[in-house]
């Protein structure tokens, strides 16, 4: 059987915090249930977001957690796993898109893609009415002296499926439900959805488990990897972890941050809290990650948010 392989795929954008802590202990804990390995990438796309020093220290909290992995990360391999240095990647699948008659220039704003009337989803996404899309060479050539073109992708009417490891069978019709998108920033850098599609696929990844917000991603990087030609990965997304009254917990929330936590709580409470509170224990001790792994089945994973203990974090 093939080996399962799963991934840590932070953003060093600021301190590690609870929700990625959870997500990290479920990917880890559904891969290595299965016998599998877990490789680390590190998600620094936008230059003027993240910092290798809080990578360093991502590093070093799930280090601490318990949560290892078996390639990847800062120092591995020359880098060959931060996304910061795979541009010349991205851009070979970018050429391949754009061979297909895919890729178009998008000369939008910023005002006018959020403006009041522009269509959102309810996920709080906008939907791209294709302002751009059919706009001619001479058109494109004199909007291209005003404004730098962000590229976006053409879409089909088509839906994808997929069935999600722990919230069933999902399906989104990209044309209807999502629009052309952006692959390719006015500033050259490549979008998430295009780098992460591009990454699962050519990394080997076989399982995805991340947060719930990022269920509406799915249908997008499936289409992308199978027009690309690459291998797709099953999907698992979990619920989101909110604070003692229902709040869902943000990067604001510095005392949730692992630095805080780390000061007050040893690993295994903190595992086992969060065990705890998602329904993988049935009830809180303090516990190692690889102590819950023959406990593991996503079965027992609850599918609403993930509420913490009152009091905890205090
Ligand atoms: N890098 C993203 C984050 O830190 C995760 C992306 C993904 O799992 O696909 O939120």
């Amino acid at each position: 059987m093939k080996t399962v392989v799963g991934r840590f795929a932070p953003t060093p954008s600021g301190k590690m915090h609870l929700g990625n802590v959870l997500c990290c202990l479920v990917a880890w804990l559904s891969a290595r249930s299965q016998g599998g390995k877990v490789l680390l990438r590190v998600e620094d796309l936008d230059p003027e977001r993240s910092g290798a020093d809080y990578e360093r220290q991502i590093e070093e909290d799930l280090r601490w957690l318990g949560l290892d992995w078996d390639e990847g990360g800062l120092e591995a391999a020359e880098g060959r796993y931060c996304q910061s240095g795979r541009s010349g990647v991205y851009e070979q699948y970018f050429d391949i898109l754009s061979e297909k008659g895919l890729i178009y220039p998008c000369f939008c704003s910023r005002a006018e893609l959020h403006a009041a009337d522009a269509p959102h989803l309810s996920d709080g996404r906008y939907f791209y009415p294709g302002t751009c899309r059919n706009l001619t060479p001479e058109e494109a050539a004199e909007k291209a002296k005003k404004r730098k073109p962000a590229w976006r992708v053409k879409v089909p009417d088509e839906t994808v499926r997929f069935t999600d490891l722990h919230y069933g069978p999902y399906a989104e019709n990209l044309a209807a439900e999502c629009g052309d998108f952006v692959i390719r920033r006015a500033d050259g850098v490549f979008a998430y959805q295009l780098a992460t599609a591009v990454d699962d696929g050519l990394m080997g990844v076989t399982e995805v488990v991340r947060g719930r917000d990022l269920i509406g991603s799915t249908a997008r990087q499936l289409w992308l990897q199978r027009t690309l030609g690459l291998p797709s990965p099953v999907y698992g997304h979990i619920p989101l972890l909110t604070d003692w009254d229902g709040r869902r917990l943000s990067k604001r929330d510095g005392d949730l941050d692992l630095a805080r936590l780390r000061e007050k709580w040893r690993p295994e409470e903190i595992i086992g809290m969060l065990a705890e509170a998602a329904g993988i224990l049935p009830a809180y001790r303090p516990v190692s990650a690889w102590e819950l792994v023959p406990l593991f089945s996503w079965g027992k994973v609850k599918k609403g948010d993930v509420r913490l203990p009152e009091g905890f974090g205090q």
